[in-house]
């Protein structure tokens, strides 16, 4: 048996005794240490989500040790604690195979990670999991999911080096973001409406325009222009109002999830005249993955500065009250 925090319906998650996954041949059991809650969760836990149906474990982003292996696995994980990738794309399909498993159909898993144990997929264990060295503080590396992704977002926003960035929205993941332009050498400038996240932001070293009323108006009228802008919130009209900021041949970039009955209207001028291009991005590669891992591996003092308050799982209820709120960027959970 184990413990585990059961999401049950919206609002509504128990701490209970489950029965520990059972491990077929080529599958590995790791004993979860540490869990960062992600803004999915937090979705998830207020207005539900259609890929997370109660009861289910929530929890993707985790570090643990490996300690037990099916038959079919090597066994030389030793006693260090791992960080896992939650999914990797099958590697055979047509999609994974152009270099674009984050849309695979048919992706391995894990399960959820709010839990004292969790399943790993051998594919998993063999290309998506690596060992947290010494002096890395394990709260750290619990980061590499949603880096991963933000990795993912510059990627395909083409914020190359030396490029100007506008990030729209400075939540966990438009910091991740902000942070990480500049380690790889572009330009970014966060923009939030919220005075106490501007602060977080210049806290982490980057430059911010508020967007509230009256910054907004100025911004408006000062007309700065982006070679890419990275819209990291749910603020749909956002995209017709920022469009003309984007220099011409340059890109627009829908990175936050919007709400289901959300609809864009653009003046087509952008797209066709200017060359803007409009792309989305959503999830990471397995090279992301690792590419994560080697960027916190370099600079954990200024991830660390994202991690807000570590709650035992418990106080799970706790946990995510705090990670609603908007003074908090980045909530742990300590399971074992
Ligand atoms: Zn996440
Ligand atoms: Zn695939």
């Amino acid at each position: 048996m184990m413990k585990a925090a059961v999401y049950k319906g919206i609002g509504h998650m128990e701490i209970e005794e489950i029965d520990t996954p059972h491990i077929g041949d080529s599958e590995a059991l790791v004993k979860v240490e540490m869990v960062g809650i992600c803004g999915t969760d937090v979705k998830t836990f207020v207005r539900g989500h259609p890929m997370f149906q109660p009861p289910c474990i929530l929890g993707h982003e985790f570090v643990g040790k490996i300690i037990k292996v099916g038959e079919n696995i090597r066994n030389d994980f030793g006693d260090a604690t791992y960080v896992i990738a939650p999914y990797i794309g099958c590697g055979e399909c047509e999609l994974c195979r152009e270099g674009t498993s984050q849309l695979c159909r048919n992706k391995y898993g894990t399960g959820g990670a709010f839990a004292e144990y969790v399943k790993v997929p051998a594919e998993i264990l063999e290309r998506a999991a690596f060992c947290v060295p010494d002096g890395i503080p394990k709260e750290v590396m619990v980061l590499a999911e949603p880096l991963a992704c933000a990795i993912h977002g510059i990627e395909k926003a083409r914020a190359t080096p030396n490029k100007k960035v506008l990030v729209v929205g400075s939540g966990p993941m438009g910091l991740l973001i902000g942070i990480t332009l500049k380690n790889l050498g572009s330009i970014p400038v966060i923009a939030e409406i919220d005075e106490i996240r501007l602060n977080i932001a210049q806290n982490c070293g980057l430059e911010t325009i508020d967007f509230g009323k009256e910054g907004f108006e100025n911004f408006m009228k000062e007309k700065p222009m982006y070679n890419s802008i990275i819209l990291a919130n749910d603020k749909v009209d956002l995209v017709s109002k920022l469009i003309p900021f984007v220099i011409p041949g340059g890109t627009f970039e829908l990175f936050g999830g919007m709400p289901k009955d959300a609809r864009l209207e653009i003046d087509p001028y952008y797209i066709h005249y200017e060359e803007v291009s409009i792309v989305g991005s959503f999830g990471f590669t397995e090279e992301e993955f690792k590419q994560a891992y080697d960027l916190l591996c370099d600079d954990p003092d200024t991830y660390g500065k994202l991690i807000s308050k570590i709650y035992e799982m418990d106080d799970i209820h706790e946990a995510f009250k705090a990670a609603m709120d908007k003074s908090n960027i980045k909530i742990i959970v300590n399971i074992n």
